[in-house]
């Protein structure tokens, strides 16, 4: 039984979704202070990816570990839920479908994707040189 009104449930999406924008935000303050430029949500490209470096050709992508289902076993975010479960799974599953379609599209047209997940923002050095290393390259 789902014990929670649609209204009840938009809110708590709205409040986790809203949590999810912490990491990109710091991805961004991170790649400004490393000196790149780059445009955001671009809208011409599918899913309106995170960071678009246009003459590079390049995309970093910020994956919340929750929504985008982190699998690295490592990672202690991506937990799976614990209620409405059959709602989550079908929801998750679709987020999964949604980036891999993107991806391949993205792919296709000649772009090349950096995904950040959440749980790797924590260790910004590291952070630093993965970004950097992808947008010399
Ligand atoms: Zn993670």
């Amino acid at each position: 039984v789902d014990a929670l009104t649609p209204e009840r449930r938009s809110e708590n999406m709205r409040r986790i979704r809203s949590k999810g924008m912490k990491p990109e935000l710091e991805v961004r303050k991170l790649v400004h202070g490393l000196g790149y430029r780059y445009r955001l949500h671009v809208k011409s490209l599918p899913g309106k990816p995170d960071l678009v470096f246009a003459s590079r050709r390049k995309i970093i992508q910020v994956h919340g570990c929750f929504w985008h289902q982190h699998k690295d076993p490592a990672c202690r975010i991506a937990r799976k839920p614990k209620s409405n479960i059959s709602y989550w799974i079908d929801k998750l599953k679709r987020n999964e479908e949604r980036d891999s379609r993107q991806a391949r599209w993205l792919a296709k047209e000649g772009w090349t994707v950096l995904t950040v997940w959440e749980c790797s923002v924590q260790d910004k050095k590291k952070l630093a040189r993965t970004i950097t290393r992808f947008l010399n390259n």
